[in-house]
């Protein structure tokens, strides 16, 4: 509150556009935290949530279930990759993979297992709760808390680079330990700096942690929804998940909602007649009808011919924009994943997420209305997908200028 005293005043939004009080307009560049898919205010999500709120804004889901729930879940589970067969609903994404990890520890509890390792990766974010925290890799998020989060065993990423290195961390430790599952963001460390790793590296880690007869948890909660070029990420690789989270896209950035999904395998570990097998986790709000009428408006854009075409002409202009700028000695890294596009910058000083350039590049573009929100260095876009071709080459143009902009001027005063 101290450092960063000025807030802006957000009055609405429309399309990739947030206004502030004095009518001021931003393009937001990062989707409102990634959450965001067609754009503010939609008015088929906006209908879809007041038809809903007139005819069942909320009940309990124990005991209890409802249309909008149902629906969605029917129409999400042959969308998702692998063979998931039931989904959990909550209501965001730390929920979500906290829900994934207790069900996989569950489920080895029920089978009278020992099993209670769970392995994630170096970088790895999975939430701020205490479990979500407890899988993500240890630092600035974390340290206040760090003597009270369990154990998880970290490996290294799976890159082109080192992906016979993260494959022979993770081989000792399945062999060496009871391993529960593995935890992992596919393809794209989102609160890492939009970090990107090889799909088939990737699968070899689901292989052998399947082949010790392991979960491989995807969350999803960032890369799902079209972000990484397919519906969902685990699309683009050989093996399957056994669960995936989802949470940010899910609603269409219109209100609170997550899903753990899960295959037979997991769920028929609780269908038993023992009532202490029961999965007892449940927040009032889960499967909120309105949030999921919501979730059911914003899969169908997603699914139309338009939001298609968006995505694939976004992706384009990604790639043709990384290639332009990928040599510029400002810059290292420029990498691409369906939608998103991100690149480091240079700096004298520190990197990471405190580093000094993230203030220098968060104001530079504020000025140009556009909302970026560097994560230290790492400058990226993750766009609604309803943003203009003009918008797109506005925020491309605004790099350029950037990238030759005074390195070493004064910050800006916030
Ligand atoms: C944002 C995020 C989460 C946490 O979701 P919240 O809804 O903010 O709790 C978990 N995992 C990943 C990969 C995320 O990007």
């Amino acid at each position: 509150m101290k450092l960063r005293p000025n807030a802006i005043g957000i009055t609405r939004g429309q399309g990739a556009l947030l206004f502030d009080e004095e009518g001021k307009s931003y393009i937001d560049a990062v989707s409102s935290w990634w959450v965001n898919l067609h754009g503010h205010a939609h008015p088929v999500i906006a209908d879809a949530i007041y038809q809903q709120a007139n005819t069942l804004a909320h009940c309990m889901f124990a005991g209890l279930t409802h249309e909008p729930a149902v629906a969605y879940a029917e129409q999400l589970l042959p969308l998702l990759p692998g063979t998931m067969s039931k989904v959990f609903y909550s209501d965001n994404g730390s929920c979500a993979t906290e829900i994934a990890i207790k069900m996989a520890l569950q489920v080895f509890h029920n089978r009278g297992a020992v099993r209670k390792t769970i392995v994630a990766l170096e970088g790895s974010y999975h939430g701020d709760t205490f479990g979500a925290m407890a899988a993500s890799s240890r630092g600035l998020f974390t340290a206040p808390f760090d003597d009270k989060l369990f154990q998880v065993v970290f490996i290294p990423v799976p890159t082109s680079d080192n992906a016979a290195v993260s494959l022979a961390a993770l081989t000792k430790i399945l062999a060496t330990q009871d391993v529960a599952a593995l935890i992992i963001e596919p393809l794209v460390q989102g609160a890492a700096g939009m970090q990107m790793h090889n799909a088939h590296a990737l699968s070899a880690l689901f292989k052998a942690t399947h082949e010790h007869g392991a979960f491989v948890i995807a969350d999803e909660v960032m890369t799902g929804f079209g972000r990484t070029g397919t519906l969902f990420a685990c699309e683009q690789l050989t093996e399957s998940p056994d669960m995936i989270c989802l949470s940010k896209g899910i609603t269409g950035g219109t209100l609170p909602l997550a899903i753990t999904a899960c295959s037979a395998d997991v769920f028929d570990a609780f269908y038993t007649d023992d009532v202490t097998h029961a999965f007892y986790h449940g927040h009032s709000y889960t499967a909120n009808p309105i949030a999921c009428a919501a979730a059911l408006a914003s899969l169908k854009l997603l699914l139309s011919d338009e939001s298609t075409t968006r995505r694939a002409y976004i992706e384009t202009a990604h790639q043709r924009f990384a290639q332009e700028i990928r040599q510029n000695e400002r810059i290292d890294n420029v990498r691409t994943c369906g939608t998103i596009i991100a690149m480091t910058i240079k700096t004298v000083g520190g990197n990471g997420y405190l580093s000094y350039e993230r203030d220098r590049i968060y104001h530079y573009f504020l000025a140009r209305g556009i909302l970026l929100r560097p994560m230290g260095n790492v400058l990226y876009l993750i766009p609604p997908y309803c943003i203009t071709h003009e918008q797109l080459q506005h925020i491309y143009q605004a790099i350029r200028e950037f990238l030759e902009s005074d390195s070493h001027a004064d910050l800006p005063i916030i």
